[in-house]
């Protein structure tokens, strides 16, 4: 059997044996490199994934691979680049500690810590709550999850794998719980861990740096292990940010490690000092994307076994959970707010929680089905944003095929998300005739029909236009 007919095998086989979130978020994307009798070469996109799958999956993919090949193989994963060349990967040095593989028995418990910080550097308060364990997995925030998790357990000695680590999403995502849980659990284990707000930041350490010799400040810097930096997008000011850009080479020049949250990817922080930027871009970036009502309901159980260790006869029926999970869907916090007042309810009237209750304390947190207004000049930006043009160079006359096709879809966008007509549609790109307009609206329609890839960007567009 040929290389590619046997992956094909096992690919529908680990597929059915971890099921399609986890296939998709590990082995999807894995390609053939090389087939050379028993010796084969698998690529990945990245070296997070790499890493992950050597500790994680590789026994079983060589196991499957030999089940299937009727002989016994060995495996080695490479990184290929963007260009589809391979990327040497640095052996590991002699010493160097592999990734542990990461299992749920295996994840951190995490003491009650008090504050992060180190001497000289103190940082915000770390709430005991927020655990990997008590983290609930989804489609939307496995790889976050993952890439936070390895940095948890890694020690101090281990090779720096990806950093800065960044991870963005919208509010209630998820972000601060995964951080703190990073912080806690790295603390417990031993390592040095400062974890700041944007805005302890801004007034504690920045100030705390100002008061000290530049020598007593590296020395401060050394003494930490990871640096947990929490809504970044706040981090506000030429002079904190030139601070906070001189912190993370400074940290990542050391082989220390750094965490940071926003809530949007690192090239929409306007605003944002453009060296900080490149250089958060240049670590690994993951996007927690949003609750779905699985993961919503899974949630709300977690929220409820542990609400029932402290609140002895509180129970929440599950049909009443599953209202919630498909009545309240923007974020996190809402589950919260929901779930709070269930429990206060029942312990301030000894009624049981029941639907009738349910639909009266959350009346106010039920989704409201109406669409958000997208206006036409968003679409532009976003769009331009995301081809790496400038919103004057779509609105321009140009006419090369780099401005074309990004003002096509935009104005297929604007057709499309906006009531405006044609016309009106025309006369905000650049005063264009509506024909133009049309034609673009039929030519993206059709493309999109046939080419997956700018099918998946405009769904990718609509999304964060959505948002
Ligand atoms: P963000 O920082 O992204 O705005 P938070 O981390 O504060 O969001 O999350 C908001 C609330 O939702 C918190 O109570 C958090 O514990 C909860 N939450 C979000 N995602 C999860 C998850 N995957 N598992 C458990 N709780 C979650
Ligand atoms: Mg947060």
């Amino acid at each position: 059997m040929r290389a590619g007919a046997i992956w094909g095998r096992v690919r529908r086989r680990l597929s059915v044996e971890f099921g399609e979130d986890v296939f998709s978020s590990w082995f999807k994307s894995i390609e053939i490199d090389r087939a050379d009798g028993n010796d084969v070469r698998l690529s990945v996109a990245t070296r997070f994934l790499k890493s992950w799958i050597d500790a994680n999956y590789k026994d079983r993919i060589v196991d499957r691979w030999s089940e299937e090949a009727g002989r016994r193989v060995s495996i080695e994963f490479c990184v290929r680049s963007a260009g589809g060349a391979r990327l040497p990967v640095r052996p590991r040095a002699a010493g160097e500690v592999a990734p542990r593989p990461m299992t749920a028995a295996a994840s951190p418990q995490p003491v009650v810590p008090a504050m992060s910080g180190v001497e000289g550097l103190p940082g915000s308060p770390l709430d005991p709550r927020l655990t990997f364990d008590s983290f609930v997995q989804g489609r939307s925030n496995t790889l976050a999850r993952a890439a936070a998790l390895q940095v948890a357990q890694s020690r101090s000695s281990d090779a720096v794998l990806f950093n800065p680590l960044y991870i963005h999403a919208g509010v209630g995502l998820g972000k601060t719980h995964l951080l703190q849980a990073v912080a806690g659990a790295a603390q417990a284990s031993g390592r040095r861990v400062l974890y700041l707000t944007a805005e302890k930041f801004t007034f504690g350490f920045v100030a705390a740096l100002k008061n000290q010799t530049a020598i007593a400040f590296k020395e401060a810097l050394r003494s930490i292990d990871l640096l947990v930096i929490d809504d970044l997008q706040f981090l506000q000011g030429k002079q904190t940010q030139a601070e906070f850009c001189h912190t993370l080479n400074a940290l990542i020049d050391a082989g220390r490690q750094i965490v940071v949250a926003g809530d949007r990817p690192p090239s929409d922080l306007d605003g944002m000092d453009e060296r900080v930027r490149s250089r958060l871009a240049g670590g690994l970036t993951v996007e927690i994307g949003t609750l779905d009502e699985g993961l919503r309901l899974d949630i709300l159980r977690q929220k409820l076994d542990q609400a029932r260790v402290q609140h002895q006869g509180f129970d929440v029926p599950q049909q009443v959970l599953a209202y919630i999970a498909r009545n309240v869907t923007q974020n996190g916090r809402d589950l919260d707010g929901a779930f709070t007042r269930l429990l206060a309810n029942n312990r301030l009237t000894s009624q049981p929680v029941t639907i009738e209750m349910a639909e009266r304390s959350i009346r106010d947190l039920v989704r409201v089905a109406e669409p958000k207004r997208i206006k036409i000049e968003d679409i532009q930006k976003v769009v331009a944003q995301h081809y790496n043009v400038s919103r004057s160079d779509i609105l321009s006359a140009r006419r090369t095929a780099s401005v074309v096709r990004p003002r096509q879809v935009a104005m297929y966008l604007s057709k499309t998300l906006t009531l405006r007509s044609l016309p009106e549609i025309g006369r905000r790109f650049g005063g264009r005739d509506h024909t133009t307009v049309l034609h673009a609206v039929r030519k993206i329609e059709n493309l999109a029909g046939q080419d997956r890839a700018l099918n998946e960007e405009i769904e990718t567009l609509k999304r964060r236009l959505n948002d």
